[in-house]
């Protein structure tokens, strides 16, 4: 923990951290030692890990990246925190990442920007990005991030390291700020997928009490089939993810990571998933649906910021709104509030429900063909700081992610090798329900 505090403190410029509390972490880490000693430890006994500001804790602050939660302290720790911290685990501190988990640069952080560690001239990607970041430039060993449509996913990408969605349900909600309720995922951002499986094997399992979306599925060692043979294994490709939108230099080295599974006695087999395109305007309206009601809470009664001056109850809920929500999230709860009203309910909201469904189904019949799917995270390496201010540009390079989230399925990023200025390309793998230990399995032979 010392190690890396020390190491958070020397690279601050990376802007990878929110809060940290040293105080708070050694006694941690002495906790830690003492139950070491005592035999009482679990299995992460003394291993740090940096938690997503997303997720509540009682120990450090919790800001989501906004300035709406400024100040904000939880009384209570999120699931995913306390399951780390009852199998040993030390709180090294909070990362940094997009506001309410909106964006996939980590630009629309209230608190600061993210430098990629591969070039800090770069986007970290997002809305993870300060989980993706640390543990790239190791200020970490790993962390924890969240995917709602790819935020754990393509930062994993951007940075070079490995990270995991698991199978909506499986990872509690409990505690973890909710952006869009039927879409949000919690999982681990590590270097291996072997240290991803350990620490999900920790994350998973039920939460029915506190979290209705919990499914009620024991929790699993995700370690058991690393190192089982991939003789046989179908791998699908689906035509729609290697289109004209790809970046030659990332499809280069995807193609690669493709050929190494050959090698491994792996078989490709062409498949279609037609409706990716469709999984951007579907996500972007059920999203944003979902984020308008959720976010309705963040009125300035309960939590964080209350704008100072205001005449009555309806002019602080609005001058607090204005003034703590920045412009993404603003933009997402207009579109939201729009798609769910009356006249426009039925011809929005309600059609991409449907297509929602149609995807998943897609992914059930590309199934019977292949174990798992592959293809690329995101159509182009991390561009640089600034280089994508245009938020429908950002929207559109999610179009990897989107159709996995809206299915439920689980999905990892694997480093798959290098594209345009040296930076990192990740490879994404795509499981049917509860596949984990089997995209685990594929994405650490490849390391
Ligand atoms: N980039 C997507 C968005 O902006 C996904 C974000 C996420 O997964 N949290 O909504």
């Amino acid at each position: 923990a010392q190690h890396f505090l020390a190491r958070a403190k020397a690279h601050q410029n990376l802007g990878a951290y929110v809060h940290i509390n040293e105080e708070v972490t050694l006694a941690q880490a002495r906790a830690a030692d003492a139950a070491i000693a005592a035999g009482t430890s679990g299995k992460l006994a003394g291993v740090p890990i940096g938690h997503k500001d997303l997720f509540v804790t009682k120990d450090f602050p919790t800001t989501a990246g906004s300035k709406m939660l400024t100040g904000y302290q939880s009384p209570f720790d999120a699931t995913m925190v306390t399951r780390l911290a009852e199998a040993g685990a030390v709180t090294l501190g909070k990362l940094n990442m997009d506001e309410f988990a909106m964006g996939s640069a980590n630009e629309n952080s209230a608190i600061g920007k993210v430098s990629n560690p591969w070039d800090v001239s770069r986007v970290p990607g997002g809305s993870s990005g300060g989980s993706a970041a640390a543990v790239a430039a190791r200020l970490a060993p790993a962390t924890t991030g969240t995917d709602t449509g790819g935020s754990i996913r393509q930062p994993a990408s951007f940075c070079g390291i490995t990270g995991i969605k698991p199978t909506y349900g499986r990872a509690s909600r409990y505690g973890m700020i909710a952006f869009a309720s039927s879409l949000d995922q919690a999982g681990p951002m590590a270097r291996t997928a072997e240290d991803c499986a350990i620490l999900l094997s920790e994350m998973c399992g039920p939460d029915l009490d506190r979290d209705s979306t919990s499914l009620d599925r024991p929790a699993e060692d995700f370690t058991r089939s690393l190192g089982d043979k991939l003789d046989g294994l179908r791998i699908g490709i689906p035509a729609e993810f290697f289109g004209d939108g790809l970046s030659d230099d990332v499809r280069a080295a995807v193609d690669g990571a493709l050929k190494e599974y050959e090698k491994l006695g792996a078989r490709l087999v062409p498949i279609s998933l037609p409706r990716t395109e469709l999984s951007i305007p579907v996500y972007y309206i059920i999203a944003p649906a979902e984020a308008s009601s959720n976010l309705s809470r963040f009125d300035g009664v309960k939590f964080g910021h209350r704008a100072k001056d205001y005449t009555d109850l309806v002019d602080m809920y609005k001058k607090t709104r204005a003034e703590g929500f920045g412009d993404e999230v603003k933009r997402r709860i207009m579109t939201g509030a729009y798609v769910l009203s009356h006249g426009y309910y039925d011809a929005y909201y309600l059609q991409a429900q449907k297509i929602r469904r149609m995807i998943a189904d897609d992914f059930q019949a590309a199934f019977k063909d292949c174990d798992l799917i592959a293809g690329p995270a995101a159509p182009n390496v991390a561009w640089a700081l600034g280089g994508k201010s245009d938020p429908l540009a950002n929207y559109l390079a999610d179009i990897y992610t989107l159709p996995a989230s809206l299915a439920g399925l689980p999905g990892l990023s694997v480093p798959a090798g290098f594209g345009e200025g040296g930076m990192p390309v990740g490879l994404q793998l795509i499981g049917n329900y509860y596949g984990e230990a089997k995209l685990l399995n594929a994405a650490h032979q490849l390391q």
